[in-house]
Formats: structure tokens, sequence, C-alpha cells
């Protein structure tokens, strides 16, 4: 059994159910769908987090049509679609050309709205427990947690779903390996058009050169609001990144002349949010009572957005799957929870979300003689698209002329 002292600070906390079958840390994402379908499922479940309302940061702003189906799969959509702005026909932008309206549906949110609002849906039977964990205790059979108020929880499992946060995974002695560090900076800022005024539902503007180091521009809606993120492969100290910030509108118009004007020039309404993303691991985390998911678990990069598909994979495989089994016959040990990690569903997300991220990065920056190939067969084929496309539009138009 391990038992070590949590280094936050204490904060007034609700009352925690004493004896539960699964306590989770972690009211994020993957605490909360995790806890209401563990509820929905007649669990008894404690879901901590030492905050009621989730502060408002720039994360995830929006999924896809995949990411929405998992919510479906899980009956979660209907606490999700309430909280999104859905929309569809993304224009896309490649080689400084139109290239296609990709016809799929995607949905917008803020996060922290987002994770207020499926607090706000949770069942009765998962309360939110407000409050900090100072002392974890875990075993084979019983997990313990002490909360800043001295109350006790005792679980069969423990669930941490802290997100990018040390202080559960340091008391438990986890370790966070990182990959790649500062892999991707992300920006978030809002646009001063309208949605009435903007000429395009949503469109995404790819990177023209390796030199640029971005990934692409996304311009979407979120209520009434026009939202743009961008990635790109630099630090938040890179002088590039102080420019970008100081002046967006002007380095915006210099990267995407070709979708300025529909943007309203670009005219900025918001300060521009910068998070730099480190790609990450766990090392130490097979130990008894205790699974580690979401981004408590592992980080992948945002540019290729599957962040939230593989939290919700981590959670259909945990609560249609491992939980069940785990629960069914005594003791939590090691062995047991490491079919969780072992996985093929649960490893292939993994890899696939880490894969993607390198990637990404690679096609966009590598100045290497099989990556400058690599990119020059992608754009003469996405040059040809673009011909033929216009070939097959200016078809039609000649036909009556021709006949
Ligand atoms: C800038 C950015 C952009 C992104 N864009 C995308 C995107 O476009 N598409 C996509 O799919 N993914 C994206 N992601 C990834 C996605 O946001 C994350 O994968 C996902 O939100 C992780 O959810 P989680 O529940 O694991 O963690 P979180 O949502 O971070 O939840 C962690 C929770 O744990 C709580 N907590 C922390 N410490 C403690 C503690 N000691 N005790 C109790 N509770 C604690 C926190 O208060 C929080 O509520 C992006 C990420 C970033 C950073």
């Amino acid at each position: 059994m391990t038992s070590r002292k949590g280094s936050e600070t204490p904060a007034a906390a609700e009352a925690a159910p004493a004896e539960v079958d699964v306590a989770i840390i972690g009211a994020g994402m993957a605490g909360i769908t995790l806890g209401a379908l563990l509820g929905k499922a007649g669990r008894k479940v404690a879901l901590i987090d030492p905050h009621r309302i989730h502060h408002e940061e720039f994360r995830a702003e929006k999924i896809g049509a995949n990411q929405m189906q998992l919510f479906e799969k899980l009956g979660l959509d209907k606490m999700v679609m309430p909280l999104v702005t859905p929309f569809t026909d993304v224009d896309v932008f490649r080689l400084g050309q139109f290239f296609a309206r990709e016809k799929k549906w995607e949905y917008a949110f803020s996060y922290g709205a987002l994770i207020n609002g499926l607090r706000d849906a949770l069942p009765p039977q998962v309360p939110i427990t407000v409050g900090k964990v100072t002392e974890v205790s875990t075993g084979p059979d019983r997990q313990r947690l002490v909360l800043a108020d001295g109350s006790v929880v005792n679980a069969r499992l423990l669930v941490v779903a802290t997100g990018h946060s040390e202080a559960i995974r340091r008391a438990i002695g986890v370790e966070r390996v990182e990959l790649s560090k500062a892999h991707s900076l992300s920006m978030g800022f809002d646009l001063a058009i309208s949605r009435r005024d903007c000429a395009f539902h949503a469109v995404t503007s790819y990177g023209k050169r390796a030199s640029d180091r971005v990934a692409y521009l996304t311009v979407f809606p979120i209520g009434d609001r026009m939202r743009a993120n961008m990635f790109v492969y630099r630090t938040v100290a890179d002088q590039w990144t102080r420019d970008f910030r100081a002046e967006p509108q002007k380095m915006l118009r210099e990267l995407m002349p070709e979708i300025a004007a529909q943007c309203g020039n670009f005219e900025v309404a918001s300060p521009v949010e910068v998070r730099q993303v480190s790609l990450t691991t766990t090392k130490g985390h097979r130990r008894d009572g205790v699974v580690f998911i979401g981004d408590a678990f592992v980080t992948t990069c945002p540019t290729p957005g599957v962040g939230i598909g593989r939290v919700m994979i981590d959670v259909d495989q945990l609560h249609s799957v491992h939980i069940p089994r785990w629960l069914e016959t005594p003791g939590m040990a090691a062995d047991k929870i490491g079919t969780f990690y072992d996985d093929p569903v649960k490893v292939a997300s993994d890899e696939d979300g880490m894969r993607v991220s390198i990637y990404a990065k690679r096609i966009t920056t590598e100045t290497g003689l099989e990556w400058r190939v690599r990119r020059l067969r992608n754009n003469t084929a996405r040059q040809l698209m673009i011909i033929g496309r216009k070939m097959r539009h200016l078809g039609p138009r000649r036909e009556p002329g021709l006949a």
C-alpha cells in the first residue's frame, strides 16, 4: 500500500460519500462523462474537484462528427448537444487557393462553458464534491482519500482524471514523461466580424511554406461569435509569437491574404490566448487500485484534434468493458487494472493520437529531403485536384455554347 501527502493547499469541501464503488478525482471531460455513465449504471461514485465552476481556459473548442458519434454511442449526446454550436460547410484553403467545401458536421464550444454545462447535467446520484484531496492511499483492496476538510472517502477503485495537473499524480508517485517538449503552440482569439457578416460558415486555411511553421488557421462560429484557432510549431518565447500577440491582424493578413477580406480583414476582438503543448505519456502507472485516464495519462497535440476522442475512448472502454469486470470479483490489484492499459482499443487510440501529432509537425516543418519530397508529392496532388475542379467547374458552363 502506498500513502503519500498531496501538495495542494486545503480548501472547503462539500460532504463526500464515505463508501463508494469508484472515486474519481477531477471533474473535467473524462471525469464527468465517466461519472455520469457509472452513475446511470447504478454504481456508487464520488466525483471530486477543487472547483465547482470550471474556470474559462483555452482548450479544445470544437469536435468533429467522429467524436460526436462517441458521445452518441455512450448516450451522452443529449447532455452535449445543447452546449455546442453545430456547423457544416467548411471551406478549405490549401496552397493559398480554395481547395474544397467539406460537408461534414463539426461542433464548437468554449471549454469552460461545456464542462460547466456537463456538470450541471450530471444525474442526481453523481454530485460533485468540491474539495481538495490532501492524502491518497492505494492498495489491492481499498482506496482511501482524505479531503482538506478531514472527510474520508473509501473506494474499491480510484480513477485519476486530473488532466495536466501534477499534484495527485505526484502524490501517488506516477511520473510524466515528455516525448516532445513544447511540441506546438495553440492560439485562440475572437474575430471582430459577426457570424452574419462573415463570408464563410467556417474556414480552414493551411500554412503554405515550411518556414512559416503554421499548421493551419480555423475560423468557426461559437454562438454568434466568429472564433479563430491557429496551430503553429513555435514556442511562447519566440519573437514571432510575441509579434503575433502584439499585431495579430497584420500578421494574419500577410500569412493568409486569400481569406482576409471574407474574415473582416482579420480584425481581432479579444486578446490572443496562447497555450504551449508538449506530448507526454506516463511511467509507473501500473499499480494496485488506481487507473489514470484522459490527459492525466497521455497528452497529444491539439493540431490533429484527437484529444477529446482519445478521452472518450478511455471512458468508453473503462465503463463498458473493464470496470464492470473489475467490480465483479474481489480485489483491485495491478494485474486487473493492467487489462485497461493493454486494451487494444485504448492502445490503438493513444498510439494513433501520438502518431498523427508527430506526423503533422514533421510534414509541416521538416526540411530534410524525405520530407521535402513528401510535401512536393502532396502539394502536386492537391494542385492537380484544384486544377481539375476548376476545369470541371468551367465544363458545364461551356456546354450550352458548344451545343
Ligand atoms: C489549447 C488546446 C487546444 C485543444 N484543442 C483540441 C481540439 O481542437 N480537439 C480535441 O479533441 N482536443 C483538443 N485539446 C485536448 C483536449 O482539450 C483534452 O484532451 C481534454 O480536454 C482532456 O480532458 P481531461 O478530462 O483529461 O482533462 P481536463 O478537462 O483538464 O480535466 C481535469 C480536471 O481535473 C481537475 N483537477 C486538477 N487537479 C486536481 C486535483 N488535485 N484534485 C481534484 N481535481 C483536480 C481540474 O479542475 C479539471 O476539472 C486541446 C488542448 C489544448 C490545451
